[in-house]
């Protein structure tokens, strides 16, 4: 371990303690830790997330890094400070946020995102790539999650860490999510390595849906067992649990999640009107192209029979046309 790399860890170690000092115990942390606990966060997740608060100033890390002899150029390479080109002097990247320490796996703290308060843009601001924080290879709460993972042998992957933090404290503890980047090979290869079974649980607006979707494709691809839970109402799973509670999560959401075809299929049913002919067969045209896909004979068999008796087909002519299907996808 070089020792520049062990700077940067260190320093964001003693940051994520400051940043959250300042949350729980200070004046200056009020409006923050108000805005949390009206969101819904308890005291127990703040804790445990070690979250934390960005004074509102534009030297205060500077000052604390230098003080604690931290060299401030190695701290800029590890995307806490900001050189400014004018002067060449360092200021404070996060000022007057909330903040998300985030792990590697091992659990060393290697970026920080900073929620804004109000509506202000942008929302988040994350660290930036760095010598130790590789986003696309970031999954965040894979440290603490990994252990649960493994005995459950399932991950629930959502999108943003808000919905990972809420659906721990409502009792799903195998909840991790990407950092607001879209899912990367390199993700799907984490998560693979400690289970092959994943519960989608992105946001329910179309966003969340289509990245569901393409989620699905690439968990799917590398051998994953999928369900997707499909949110209502365009909720997400940290609004709909203040909504509706962590029973109702657990049970009519993560529970009540869509197999592979199912989800396919509404999937392919948004935006379609299905009373119209030519969206009809284009509909069970697609879904054909996705029964192809399915490796279990009986698998193809029920859905083909879902579909007959849906739009009142032949069986028949909807196995011959899948099975040509399949043989021109070999
Ligand atoms: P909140 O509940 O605080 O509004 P969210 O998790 O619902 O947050 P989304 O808008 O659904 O936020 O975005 C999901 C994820 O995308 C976030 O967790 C964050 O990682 C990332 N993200 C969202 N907005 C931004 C942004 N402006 N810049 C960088 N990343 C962002
Ligand atoms: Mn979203
Ligand atoms: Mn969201
Ligand atoms: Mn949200």
């Amino acid at each position: 371990q070089s020792p520049e790399l062990q700077q940067m860890y260190d320093a964001h170690e003693l940051l994520c303690k400051f940043y959250h000092h300042l949350l729980v115990n200070t004046k200056d942390g009020q409006e923050a830790l108000e805005y949390l606990l009206k969101r819904g966060f308890t005291m127990e997740s703040i804790e445990k997330y070690k979250i934390g608060y960005s004074l509102n100033s534009w030297d205060f890390v500077c000052k604390f890094l230098q003080k604690r002899k931290f060299p401030l150029d190695l701290m800029e390479r590890a995307g806490l400070l900001i050189k400014r080109e004018r002067d060449g002097n360092f200021f404070d990247r996060f000022r007057h946020r909330i903040m998300f320490p985030i792990h590697n796996e091992k659990g060393n703290i290697i970026a920080f995102s900073g929620r804004s308060l109000g509506e202000e843009d942008p929302k988040y601001l994350n660290s930036p790539e760095t010598a130790i924080f590789n986003k696309s290879k970031t999954v965040f709460n894979f440290n603490r999650a990994k252990k649960h993972i493994k005995k459950e042998q399932r991950a629930v992957l959502f999108e943003g860490f808000a919905d990972v933090i809420a659906a721990d404290a409502a009792g799903v503890i195998n909840g991790i999510a990407t950092m607001g980047t879209s899912l990367t090979d390199e993700h799907v290869q984490l998560i693979r390595k400690s289970t092959d079974h994943v519960t989608i649980c992105y946001d329910g607006d179309t966003a969340g849906i289509q990245a569901a979707n393409r989620a699905l494709d690439m968990l799917q691809s590398v051998g994953c067992n999928v369900r997707i839970a499909w949110l209502p109402e365009e909720l997400d799973p940290d609004d709909y649990i203040k909504e509706y509670g962590a029973e109702k999560f657990k049970n009519e959401v993560i529970e009540a999640s869509l197999t592979y075809m199912s989800f396919k299929m509404r999937y392919l049913r948004l935006g379609k009107r299905l009373n119209d002919e030519g969206e009809r067969l284009r509909y069970i045209e697609e879904v054909l192209t996705e029964i192809s896909r399915l490796t279990k004979a009986v698998e193809r068999d029920h859905y083909l029979r879902q579909i007959a008796s849906e739009f009142s087909l032949s069986l028949d002519a909807l196995q011959q046309q899948q099975k040509q299907k399949f043989y021109s996808m070999q």
